[in-house]
């Protein structure tokens, strides 16, 4: 699958907020955007004023950016969260929130989403007992996530979650960290989700 081969924190600074797209190193301030924040004079970006499109398009490419989907798959989010009851907007944001590799994220089994969806893809996790192999998979209230019965990934695992000791997670999540085992207790209100973000001006582009 195409994936982005740009130098990450070059995203972040083309919308101007932190996407947390490089673990740790997002926490420090050799953070790109950060640094940028700490500038000043001739060095600071000059603010070039956006169109009203611009506006738009750039909240629905910071939302892309930051969970690591494409156009196709983030056209099939919107349509789901549409024809769901409900604020479109949230539903949208809670569909991407609830993407496996973000919820590895959440919970420390990765050091960033992109680190998430490796774990993933590389046969670590399972669900409910089953591997799933596949980073977009949405979970439900009540499913159970652990790493695959093999020493190499409980392992593996064991180190991130200790490496990502001080998490907070969100209310919807429970981590039993002797199991390595994490509950998915409730969806995700839209309070909690991970990203700040104006959906409204999102749902505004992709209704036209
Ligand atoms: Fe973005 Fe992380 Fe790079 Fe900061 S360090 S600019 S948050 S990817």
């Amino acid at each position: 699958m195409a994936r982005y081969t740009d130098p990450k924190c070059k995203l972040c600074r083309r919308e101007g907020v932190k996407l947390y797209l490089k673990g740790s190193r997002c926490e420090t301030v050799k953070c790109g955007v950060t640094k940028r924040k700490g500038m000043s004079g001739k060095f600071a970006k000059r603010g070039k004023k956006l169109s009203e499109y611009g506006v738009h398009f750039r909240e629905k490419q910071k939302l892309k950016r930051f969970y690591g989907v494409f156009e196709r798959q983030f056209r099939n989010y919107y349509n789901k969260a549409e024809r769901k009851k409900g604020n479109t907007g949230e539903n949208l944001l809670i569909l991407l929130e609830r993407r496996l590799d973000n919820v590895l994220y959440l919970i420390g089994y990765g050091f960033s989403r992109s680190h998430a969806r490796q774990v993933i893809n590389h046969g670590h996790i399972t669900v409910n007992g089953k591997k799933v192999d596949i980073a977009s998979f949405l979970v439900k209230p009540g499913d159970v996530i652990k790493p695959i019965n093999k020493e190499d990934s409980i392992n593996m695992i064991r180190l991130n979650v200790d490496s990502n000791k001080n998490l907070e997670l969100p209310s919807w999540l429970e981590l039993k960290e002797s199991e390595l085992e994490c509950h998915v207790l409730h969806l995700p209100d839209r309070d909690e989700v991970s990203i700040s973000v104006q959906e409204q001006l999102v749902v505004e582009l992709c209704s036209k």
